[in-house]
């Protein structure tokens, strides 16, 4: 090891796991996608596996201030399975480890599997292992998800190409906004413990921001439709993000319309309220667990009619970069920002 010192924040998350990747080495044929898509692909006979893990951290990923440990459990099951969903698979395991210190109960633990518990009956989908450990800080919960999928109908991020139409589902930008009223309220109470917090009018964002739903009903329906997608992500971190990392494996372009990005009414009202552009929001706020796909334009006419599929653009030459068209009809170069779920936060893919 030399002794040069590299700040994490120079490189970057995704710079770090860049960095880290090229040390790493696939030894078995059986390994057919190992780091870079949201899940690595194993070959199972005339089916393939997929597998996908995610670590939250109190304090980074989540706040117990107001996170209730029920829908905590229940989200931390969601996450992974939205990385399964969106490499079209059907999650079948989970392992659950968590480390927690003796601040916690045993009814608290209780809560928290009782959460998990839910998501298992709710995605259909086993526990079948993991570990418990003691914690001197806060809770961390780690979850480890396996699927699968009929070989060759797995969803890679590289399969993009010229003219595909870029599709999203359901709307963007709630949970983040569910995080800013959610933090807003923290620091009144904790101004004064004697107000309580005013969440009625925000239900629908806290509730993205809290308990996110990854879309399994969508992959099901894709598949009743014969739909495959060409390339998917779930949205973690930004739409904007995820359309960066299908551009970069699959070589294209892409270009998308703001009139056409799918923004709820609460979640536009509420960032209005903050001061924060509702596009911005829509582009950057991350942890809406909704997928982005593209698709063959010859599917367009299968999937035309779907309430919560919409069409937002489509896929160019790379040379063509990467824009959105304004309302105003300007194009208006894309940025990757990724969300950042707390100031010190990590990101997962
Ligand atoms: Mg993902």
């Amino acid at each position: 090891m030399s002794d040069k010192r590299t700040e994490i924040g120079e490189i970057g998350e995704f710079g770090l796991i860049d960095r880290l990747h090229e040390k790493i080495k696939v030894r078995h044929a059986d390994t057919l996608k190992g780091i870079g898509d949201d899940a690595a692909v194993l070959d199972a006979g005339d089916k393939v596996k997929v597998v996908t893990t995610d670590l939250l951290l109190e304090g980074v990923h989540f706040d117990l201030s107001y996170a209730p440990l029920h829908h905590l459990g229940f989200k931390a099951v969601a996450v992974n399975i939205s990385d399964i969903a969106a490499m079209n698979a059907i999650p079948k395991q989970i392992t659950v480890s968590i480390a927690l210190s003796n601040r916690f109960a045993v009814e608290a633990v209780e809560a928290l599997y009782a959460g998990i518990n839910a998501a298992a009956e709710h995605y259909n989908i086993d526990v079948v292992g993991g570990d418990t450990t003691s914690s001197r800080s806060g809770l961390v919960i780690s979850i480890t998800a396996i699927g699968e999928v009929e070989k060759g109908k797995e969803v890679y991020r590289s399969g993009a190409k010229e003219n595909d139409i870029v599709c999203v589902t359901g709307d963007l930008g709630g949970a983040l906004m569910g995080l800013q009223v959610l933090e807003r309220e923290k620091e009144v109470f904790m101004a004064n413990p004697n107000m309580q917090p005013q969440l009625e009018k925000y239900t629908l964002v806290t509730g993205r921001q809290l308990k996110p739903d990854a879309r399994m009903d969508i992959i099901h329906e894709l598949r009743e439709l014969g739909v495959v997608p060409t390339a998917m992500l779930d949205v973690s971190d930004g739409l904007a993000s995820e359309l960066f990392h299908i551009c970069k494996q699959s070589k294209v372009g892409v270009t998308i319309y703001e009139d056409k990005l799918p923004i709820d009414k609460q979640t536009y009202d509420t960032a209005v309220e903050f001061n924060i552009d509702p596009i911005t929001c829509v582009l950057n706020g991350g942890e809406d667990y909704e997928l982005v796909f593209t698709i063959d334009q010859n599917d367009f006419s299968k999937l035309e009619k779907h309430p919560d599929v919409h069409f937002i653009g489509h896929i160019t030459k790379a040379e063509s970069g990467k824009f959105m068209v304004t309302k105003s009809e300007t194009a208006v170069e894309l940025k990757a920002q990724g969300w950042v779920h707390f100031p010190e936060g990590g990101k997962s893919s």
